[in-house]
């Protein structure tokens, strides 16, 4: 078994009761043996040495005096001793209560200004909070009083329902190992506003030797949406909001990746706009702008939620939709351009132009097997496309037609 800490086996015996009783016990005892030695030792020593009776008296009388000097000496001694200890204990005890009163100070202060909220809990599956800082009403919405013991709602039940799971993992696991855990998720706030949130505590033991949890919570919104919207600007179009070139090739990689492995099919559509220069040269740049955005809505919206649109550069996009065969992505792009050639385009100035579209579409692995000999045969199909007068689709060559020189 372990040893217990120093400070609590000396509380253990400061609550035992028999301890004052059997000092002061103990020192009337030696108290009573040594005076009753004395007297005795002392009474036969004088009548041994001195036989004069009056001579006697006296030596009693001055042996009487003795034994009540030396007992006022010793009585002097030891209760001088005992108030020094007590006026010292007393002393140390007012230190000691100061500096707990300046400590208290002190971390109520750093509670009630730390930018977020400090906690004590139990691991339990509501988080029942035993203690939370003046950081919860801005934090979480809700008064501390609210949350404590789950009076009006658990903090459990604040974590978003996707979040939860991952966080009773982490936190377990940091608690079982002997380690700090650091958690993000987000939570919905009193006013139903979400947030999200980062927490770092670690599991402690209190007196009664049950494990609680303590750390701090702090409100990252910002912090997330700034990482949100910097992953959007690295992986998609400023312009139309789809995915742009690099992101779009990623997911592109991912697909063949998951096509080979599954011997599936994998369809890659190559969208160029016809005359789209016309309609810069026509409207101005910026109505060809609202064009771009316009179709690309309307290219994601034709195709189903598996696919990725992707603005591959200028006015040229890709879709990339995962196992379809060579059939079902000729009849998909034939829908995709009827659609955009039958859907009028409303400009900010009020007028309203059609617009057509040319389409190559290669399939994995009828027309390449690697992402850049299967964009390079969309590609070409699309350029086909564009010579057969446009507004309409071409398959990609068979690969063996390809290895044969046939184009
Ligand atoms: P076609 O494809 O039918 O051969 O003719 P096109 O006029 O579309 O020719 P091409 O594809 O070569 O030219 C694309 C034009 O698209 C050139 C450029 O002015 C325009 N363009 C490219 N990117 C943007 C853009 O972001 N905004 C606008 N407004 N125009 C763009
Ligand atoms: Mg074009
Ligand atoms: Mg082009």
């Amino acid at each position: 078994m372990a040893p217990e800490p120093p400070e609590r086996s000396q509380y253990k015996r400061l609550q035992e009761k028999h301890g004052p009783w059997r000092r002061a016990l103990w020192a009337m005892l030696i108290y009573l043996v040594a005076g009753l030695i004395w007297i005795s030792v002392s009474d036969h020593m004088a009548a041994t040495w001195f036989s004069d009776p009056e001579q006697l008296l006296r030596i009693q009388t001055w042996k009487g005096i003795l034994f009540v000097l030396v007992t006022a000496a010793v009585l002097f001694v030891v209760i001088l001793r005992q108030l020094n200890q007590d006026r010292a204990r007393l002393l140390l005890q007012e230190d000691q209560r100061r500096a707990l009163r300046r400590r208290e100070r002190q971390l109520t202060v750093l509670m009630d200004n730390l930018p977020g909220m400090a906690y004590r809990c139990l691991p339990d599956d509501d988080w029942t909070m035993l203690f939370v800082s003046a950081g919860c009403a801005d934090l979480t919405g809700y008064q501390p009083e609210e949350l404590l013991h789950n009076r009006v709602v658990s903090y459990a039940a604040l974590i978003d329902p996707e979040d939860a799971g991952q966080v009773a993992r982490d936190v377990e696991t940091a608690v079982r190992l002997g380690r700090a855990f650091s958690v993000e998720y987000a939570i919905t706030r009193k006013d139903g506003r979400k947030i999200w949130v980062w927490e770092r505590g670690c599991g402690v033991r209190d007196d009664e030797g049950t494990v609680v949890l303590e750390g701090i919570m702090l409100d990252i919104s910002d912090r997330k949406q700034l990482e949100n919207e910097l992953e959007a600007m690295a992986t998609r179009d400023s312009l139309t909001g789809v995915l742009n070139r690099r992101e779009c090739s990623r997911v592109l990689n991912e697909e063949l990746e998951r096509a080979r492995r599954y011997a599936r099919p994998l369809a890659l559509l190559w969208i160029d706009f016809d005359h789209f220069k016309e309609i810069n040269d026509s409207w101005g740049h910026a109505a060809g702008d609202s064009v771009l955005c316009d179709i690309s809505h309307l290219l994601e919206d034709s195709v189903r939620s598996v696919d990725t649109l992707g603005r591959f550069g200028g006015e040229e996009f890709v879709i990339i939709l995962p196992e379809m065969g060579v059939g079902e992505a000729e009849e998909t792009a034939e829908r995709l351009r009827q659609r955009v050639a039958r859907q009028p385009v409303l400009l900010e100035s009020g007028h309203s132009i059609r617009l057509t579209i040319s389409v190559g579409v290669a399939v994995f692995p009828d027309h390449g097997e690697s992402l850049d000999s299967l964009c390079a045969a969309a590609d070409k199909a699309m350029y086909r496309a564009k010579k057969q007068g446009r507004n309409c689709i071409a398959m990609a060559q068979p690969l063996e037609a390809v290895h044969n020189g046939l184009r």
